[in-house]
This record gives C-alpha cells, sequence and structure tokens, in this order.
C-alpha cells in the first residue's frame, strides 16, 4: 500500500505532514494511514499539470502516441488485476467478485479511449458551410487544460478510469483527488502510470478530505475543468464555484430510479434484474433501481419472489467466498441507511424483510438487504437517495400511472422497463425522463454509450465519445479566400 502523495511524477510526502486513517469496513480495523493533502499540495499538484500541459506538450503528442501510454496502464491494471481488487475489497467493502468485474472494467475503459485517441489524429475537424463565400471555415477540438477530477467511494478505481482515461486521451493533463474513505486503489494507478513512464506531471494524484485537498482543487486558478462524481449538495458547490471562475464542468450526482415492471413480464427475470438493480455493491450505486414499480396483476407474487430472494443473500467479509453483500463503506453510512429505515417505517412502511443488523456481525458495517413496502409517496424513503441495500416496492394499474410515478422525482439518472410488449416498452422509454434507459433489464453499462442524468441528477455526460467531449474544446478556424477586397 502507497503511503504518499503523486505528483510531478514523484512520490512525496504532504507539505504539512497530515495523515488519516483508512479503514476496514468488514472488520473497522485501521489498516493504513494516507497522507491528507492541502492547499499547498494541490498547489504543486496543478503546477505539475500545468507544465505538462503548456510547455511539456503532453496535448502536442499525437492521439497514437497517447493511446500508447493509455494501452500501457490498462495492461498494467491487467496484470495486477487481482491484487488490486483485494485492495478494493478491504478498502470499500464490496465482494471479491464485484471488485475483479470493477478492475476489468477500468482496464477496459483505458483501452477504449486509447481508442478514440487514435481516431483522434485522423480528425480534419468539421467544415463548415458558410453563407459567405469569400470565406471557408472549420470547427476543430481541442483539449480544455488542466482538469480537477473529484471522485466517490462506490467504485474507486472504475470511476478514476471513467474520468482520467477520457481526459488523458483528449490532451488534458489531470489532479486527482479520490474519496478519502477509499484512496488505496487511485495510488496504485498513479504507480501503474509511472510504470507506463506517463511523462511527469500529466496525471497527479492528491489522497485528502473533500473540505481541504477537494476544494483546493475546485478553488485552483490554474485547473480549467471540473470533473465530479458525488453527493448532489457537493456537486452544488462545485458547480458554484465554477460559476464564479468559469469553468468547465461536469457533474455525476445521485439518483433515485425507477423500475417499471408490467404484468406481462417473465417474473423470474424480473426478480434477477431487480435484486441486481438494488443489492450490487450493498446497494451503494448511483443510478440503483431503488424504486420498484409493479403491476397489479404480479404484484403479490413478485413480491413474495423479491423477498424470499432478498433473505437468501449471503452477508459477510467481501473477502470470502461466496459473499454476496459486504458491508456499507463507514460507520457514517450504515448509519445513515439504518436512520433512513428507522424514519421510513415511522412514517408508515412496512418492512418486508431486512431492515437490521445481521445476527452474529459483532464488527463491521454490515446491514440485512431491506425490502420496503406500504411506503408513502410524500416520504424521504421514496422520494430521497438512501445509496444503501434498500428497496421500496409499491403496486400501479395502469401505464400512464406508472410512467407519472417514475418521472415524479428530482432526480433523472437512470429508469427501468420490463415488458414483452416491446412497442410498450419503447413508449415507455421514451416517456422516462431519465438519462439512462434499460429495457428488460437493469445497470449493464458499457464504456461506449452516454452515461449521466436529466434534472438534479447532474449535468454533461461521462463515457463513450461524450466522455472525451467532456475534455474537449471547440475551436472555429475560418479564412479569408476571396480575391476581392474586403
Ligand atoms: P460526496 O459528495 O460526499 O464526495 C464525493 C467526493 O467529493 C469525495 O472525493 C469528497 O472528498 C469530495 N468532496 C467533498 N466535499 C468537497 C468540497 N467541498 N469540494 C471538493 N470536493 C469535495 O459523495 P460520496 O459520499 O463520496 O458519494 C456518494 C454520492 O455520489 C451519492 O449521492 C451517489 O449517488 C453519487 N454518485 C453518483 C454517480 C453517478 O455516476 N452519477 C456515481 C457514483 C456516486
Amino acid at each position: 500500500m502507497r503511503s504518499e502523495l503523486y505528483i510531478d511524477g514523484r512520490w512525496v510526502s504532504p507539505i504539512k505532514g497530515g495523515t488519516f486513517d483508512v479503514i476496514n469496513p468488514a472488520t473497522e480495523d485501521v489498516i493504513h494511514k494516507l497522507p491528507a493533502a492541502t492547499a499547498e499540495d494541490v498547489d504543486a499538484a496543478v503546477a505539475a499539470a500545468r507544465r505538462a500541459f503548456d510547455k511539456d506538450g503532453w496535448p502536442k503528442l499525437s492521439g497514437a502516441q497517447r493511446a500508447t501510454y493509455l494501452r500501457a496502464i490498462a495492461g498494467g491494471i491487467r496484470a495486477r488485476q487481482q491484487e488490486i481488487a483485494r485492495l478494493e475489497v478491504i478498502d470499500n467493502g464490496k465482494p471479491l467478485p464485484e471488485a475483479e468485474w470493477d478492475i476489468a472494467d477500468a482496464a477496459g475503459c483505458f483501452d477504449y479511449y486509447a481508442g478514440l485517441a487514435d481516431q483522434r489524429d485522423n480528425d480534419p475537424g468539421e467544415a463548415i458551410e458558410l453563407s459567405d463565400a469569400r470565406f471557408t471555415s472549420r470547427a476543430v477540438k481541442e483539449p480544455i487544460g488542466v482538469a480537477g477530477a473529484i471522485i466517490p467511494w462506490n467504485y474507486p478505481l472504475l470511476m478514476a478510469a471513467w474520468k482520467v482515461a477520457p481526459a488523458l486521451a483528449a490532451g488534458c493533463t489531470v489532479v486527482l483527488k479520490p474519496a478519502e474513505l477509499t484512496s488505496l486503489t487511485a495510488l496504485e494507478l498513479a504507480a501503474i502510470a509511472d510504470g507506463a513512464k506517463l511523462p511527469p506531471g500529466v496525471l497527479n494524484v492528491v489522497t485528502g478530505s473533500g473540505s481541504v485537498a477537494g476544494q483546493a482543487i475546485v478553488d485552483h486558478k490554474g485547473v480549467a475543468k471540473l470533473a465530479f462524481t458525488g453527493s448532489g449538495p457537493v456537486g452544488s458547490k462545485i458547480m458554484a464555484a465554477a460559476a464564479r471562475d468559469i469553468k468547465r464542468v461536469s457533474l455525476e450526482l445521485g439518483g433515485k430510479s425507477p423500475f417499471v415492471v408490467f404484468d406481462d413480464a417473465d417474473i423470474d427475470e424480473a426478480v434477477e434484474w431487480i435484486m441486481f438493480g438494488i443489492f450490487w455493491n450493498q446497494g451503494q450505486v448511483c443510478s440503483a433501481t431503488s424504486r420498484v414499480l409493479v403491476q397489479d396483476g404480479i404484484y403479490g407474487e413478485l413480491l413474495r419472489r423479491v423477498v424470499e430472494e432478498t433473505q437468501k443473500i449471503t452477508i459477510g467479509n467481501g473477502v470470502e467466498d461466496g459473499i454476496l453483500l459486504g458491508p456499507l463503506v463507514s460507520k457514517r453510512q450504515y448509519e445513515q441507511v439504518l436512520g433512513a429505515i428507522e424514519a421510513a417505517r415511522s412514517a408508515g412502511a412496512t418492512v418486508a424483510c431486512g431492515g437490521r443488523r445481521p445476527d452474529g456481525f459483532e464488527r463491521g458495517y454490515f446491514l440485512e438487504p431491506t425490502v420496503l413496502t406500504d411506503v408513502p409517496l410524500d416520504s424521504d424513503a421514496w422520494r430521497e437517495e438512501i445509496f444503501g441495500p434498500v428497496l421500496c416496492i409499491r403496486p400501479f394499474s395502469d401505464e400512464n400511472e406508472a410512467i407519472e410515478l417514475a418521472n415524479e422525482s428530482r432526480f433523472g439518472l437512470a429508469a427501468a422497463v420490463m415488458s414483452k410488449d416491446d412497442v410498450r416498452a419503447e413508449r415507455v422509454a421514451v416517456a422516462f425522463r431519465a438519462g439512462i434507459v434499460w429495457i428488460n433489464c437493469s445497470q449493464p453499462t458499457f464504456t461506449e454509450a452516454p452515461w449521466g442524468g436529466y434534472k438534479e441528477s447532474g449535468i454533461g455526460r461521462e463515457l463513450g465519445y461524450w466522455g472525451l467531449e467532456n475534455y474537449l474544446e471547440t475551436k472555429q478556424i475560418t479564412k479569408f479566400v476571396s480575391e476581392e477586397p474586403w
């Protein structure tokens, strides 16, 4: 485990020298100490990133040259997949197979953006047809500058990859701040980039708190672009700070995503996707389909099956075999989720199963997977993100009611619909006010497809070509080509 910041291609101690504890959520043991960066360290990181961008020529390399580094990073991640997955488990709590999946996806993300970096070399820009024939014009894309990437704790390495890979492919340089709860694998990413001989300053990783290190990145005049994934309140602060300095900003925030199941759906398949949609990663998933709406005809049977399957989920330390649900990430998160379940009960909801600490666990932030019914539509449990293994399920009678209930939310990240009637499923998909819509499934995520939310779930899109565009400016180049005098 690394114990230093990675700035300008070197491992360094924080200038003011503070540390913070790394806690294994399955055991509550302090397993490591990491450097707490302050504004002084962020200054050094931004200075290095600026130099790499302005003077050392990272943006001037060809796309193919940048792609070589990205592919080397992908290879470096794959070579250490098992070891990094284990670090993710002891830091975040997720079951090992889920962590292995994340690490493979992170490597795939670097490969994918290597492909897009290659393609940038063949992009002459877009010719623009002007109304005045004395001029020609074209639009070209150029990297924005230094990107400040601030990420959450639910998919530590994968969220880093979603930002670092497209930023580097575009020609930006990066200062990355992982969440203070889960910083171990971001430092390993720095080590892998170092091993791939990424030029100094192109990627810098500073660990520390959001209010100190994160805020210093957000406020820094040398940072041209802020890319943030996290909670709504912090996203809002970041957007306000970006507005003050006219920084480019993209935000991936929370959700309370609906899953509409019509009564012609296959019940076995519906149960499987519902379980995946809420209990994967202990429900700490921004796009979790946490509000399930089931048509009257199958509601009773589906609820019975969901409760039955939920009670079978094996809970335990994510490093052990056969575990499907690990601990929540931190004591605070555990208390918040438990508090949300209690508040739902007080508001009139019924706990169909779960809702408490599982028997036999004295240590660790373990919580039973929970299904809530009779959840009042105006309660926090129905309206607010719980970010834990808590499913709210309720019946509906017809399509219009389902769409209305689904869209009645200040969030709009994801939504899912299940029906054998293709025409109806497509109609509902169009009617959802959400940035990601799944038909007959929930949660599959592809590096090639745009990711992001409507409404208060965020602004901008990550992944795919859209993710690259996040780090590009558009420049108009217009030439006077006429013999006539102006
Ligand atoms: P958070 O907002 O508390 O923290 C996210 C990051 O922001 C951390 O690195 C934190 O240190 C930093 N931060 C906190 N205060 C800051 C400040 N004042 N200035 C700069 N940085 C600051 O969120 P979290 O608890 O880490 O993550 C959970 C939230 O993230 C959930 O709401 C979830 O929905 C959301 N999320 C969204 C997506 C998505 O793709 N839309 C993905 C994952 C998580």
